[in-house]
């Protein structure tokens, strides 16, 4: 009788606990719930999209990450209301965080295993470079702009991302101290893959980059570099990212 009220009030103070740290979860992420709304729409244009990019579902790990990072700590507080929804938005310095559904699929497309080290060229927001870092090993991402990368850099570190270092550079000859890499994400349209990024790609991996001059169509295009050594790309979908720009 006595240890039954015991384990009926231990029981009871597990209950509140839970409730409150229910509450207090809920009270910091207001935006949960738009969140899953975001998530249920990518899981239908990744089905409206399948045949040309041969992904109609994307993996549990994909979305679980796309699920963890909150996209609204990554958007200018002005842009709060439209952090879930599925477009890019400005991020200043004319530059833009990618439409999420654009995100989940590059991320898709990537691979990642938990071993991998990934290098992303574009940091941009830190968007992108968080759903990757929930997924590999080790994440190095490049940024051009100071301003921009020096404000992901501190809002990723905020965030307790210890598996990501980023650096203020020209992407567009990758990041020679780290290479090789498992996997290389460009998140800017070059007009060809840069030559670079290919040399610095593992055997068995994989880049995943938009191609096409400033002003043209611009395609997505996977490349995978086989075991040995030899590469095969593939186009697809149209896309439209800001240009891949050069520091000289
Ligand atoms: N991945 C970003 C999207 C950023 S938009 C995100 O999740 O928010 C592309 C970014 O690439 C811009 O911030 C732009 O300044 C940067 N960029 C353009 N050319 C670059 C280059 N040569 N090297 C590194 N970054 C570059």
């Amino acid at each position: 009788m006595v240890s039954g009220t015991k384990r009926g009030s231990l029981l009871g103070t597990l209950g509140l606990v839970a409730a409150l740290a229910g509450g207090s979860a809920q009270a910091q992420d207001p935006y949960a719930r738009e969140r899953e709304s975001l998530l249920e729409e990518i899981k239908a244009m990744a089905r409206e999209t399948g045949t040309e990019t041969g992904r109609a579902v994307f993996s549990v790990r994909v979305m679980a990450a796309m699920a963890k990072v909150q996209r609204h700590r990554f958007v200018p507080a002005s842009y709060g209301p439209l952090a879930y929804a599925n477009r890019p938005l400005p991020i200043g310095h004319g530059q833009t965080i990618s439409q999420p559904y654009i995100v989940a699929l590059m991320t898709e497309l990537l691979e990642i295993n938990p071993s991998d080290a990934v290098l992303e060229v574009g940091t941009g927001s830190g968007y992108q470079a968080a759903v990757l870092a929930e997924l590999a090993r080790q994440v190095y991402s490049i940024e051009i702009i100071e301003p921009v990368g020096k404000r992901a850099a501190t809002l990723l570190e905020e965030l307790g991302y210890r598996n990501i270092e980023t650096r203020i550079g020209d992407g567009y000859n990758g990041w020679p101290e780290h290479a090789p890499f498992d996997a290389i994400v460009v998140t800017a349209a070059a007009p060809r893959i840069p030559p670079a990024l290919v040399a610095q790609l593992k055997p068995g991996g994989r880049m995943v980059i938009p191609v096409g001059a400033e002003g043209d169509v611009q395609f997505l295009h996977v490349m995978l570099k086989r075991t040995d050594g030899s590469i095969s790309t593939q186009r697809s979908l149209p896309v439209r990212f800001v240009p891949l720009t050069r520091s000289n």
